[in-house]
């Protein structure tokens, strides 16, 4: 068993996006390879309406999938096959964009005024960049949760995860995505395949992300450990944490409990040519789909 190091953790940086929704971005936009297969991470919790209403209107996506997953509050959702609906709190909708769709998605927050949720893209490979436009909508109740003696849960949205599966099924990144809360003061180890790229989002309390052969007791601090950097940071609300190569990662809880999600996944490894929501392989086809929107063949059916 080796222990993955964290080699970052960095804070979620506010980001104005869509027709003006104030989130916070964990990445996205910059090096595509760094977390490869999955190429963006948005935090759209909010406290207000007038800073999530405006939403995100009709846009295109072509050569991705987005996977949103709602805490709390209401995502209206339609698109350019017809479909409508309402993502509602503890739902997910996983999308595979493939050759083309058209959507919007607009935040409606709960009675309280509060939408909390999150966003990841995750990239397909060549083979699948222009395949059938798909939608996997889950509820709630069909997520299952495990639940330790120690009082450890975990929500398994996509993958396997001790012994239980998540509903989500036959994504091409071959995910894995957690949601994990960890009572206050408890210690615990994850197995994670060596394959993946990994990272934590911590969203609730904190915790020390740390190398399991070195003491956990020193918090807030930063250090370099030969040629490595072990970041033994109390990571608090909106952090990401990426993790280096390795099978398993270590957690300990801070006083107030933590909760985060832990997302991996296998890399794909090909060339990202990235336009707003489209990401293909080459610049030749980010052209193809700009003249596909302009021609109103984008969304298409396949011939
Ligand atoms: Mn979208």
């Amino acid at each position: 068993m080796s222990i993955r190091p964290v080699v970052e953790a960095r804070s979620a940086k506010p980001t104005l996006e869509g027709a003006g929704v104030h989130l916070h971005r964990a990445f996205g936009f910059q090096d595509p390879t760094e977390l490869d297969p999955f190429l963006l991470f948005d935090d759209f919790r909010n406290e207000d309406p007038a800073y999530f209403q405006k939403g995100f209107p009709w846009h295109p996506h072509r050569g991705i999938e987005t996977i949103t997953y709602v805490l709390a509050g209401t995502v209206e959702h339609s698109d350019s096959l017809g479909n409508t609906g309402k993502l509602g709190a503890g739902s997910v909708q996983w999308m595979t964009a493939g050759r083309g769709i058209l959507h919007q998605e607009m935040p409606l927050g709960n009675a309280k005024g509060q939408m909390h949720g999150f966003q990841l893209w995750g990239n397909l490979p060549s083979s699948m960049k222009m395949t059938d436009p798909r939608y996997q909508d889950v509820a709630a109740q069909e997520i299952p949760e495990v639940i330790d003696d120690d009082g450890t849960r975990v929500k398994v949205i996509v993958g396997e995860f001790w012994g239980k599966k998540g509903p989500v099924e036959g994504i091409a990144a071959d995910p894995q995505y957690l949601d994990i809360s960890i009572p206050a003061g408890v210690k615990k180890t994850f197995r994670i395949d060596t394959y993946r790229r990994a990272f934590a989002y911590v969203f609730e309390g904190q915790a020390a992300f740390a190398d399991a052969s070195q003491p956990t007791g020193v918090l807030l601090e930063k250090e370099v450990m030969g040629q490595e950097v072990n970041i033994r940071d109390m990571s608090g609300d909106r952090t990401l944490i990426r993790f280096g190569t390795g099978d398993e990662i270590t957690v300990q809880a801070g006083p107030e409990g933590v909760r985060f999600l832990l997302i991996s996944g296998a890399p794909i490894e090909e060339p990202v040519a990235w336009h707003g929501p489209i990401v293909m392989n080459t610049q030749d086809e980010i052209r193809q789909a700009i003249a596909d929107l302009r021609n109103g063949t984008f969304v298409a059916p396949a011939h």
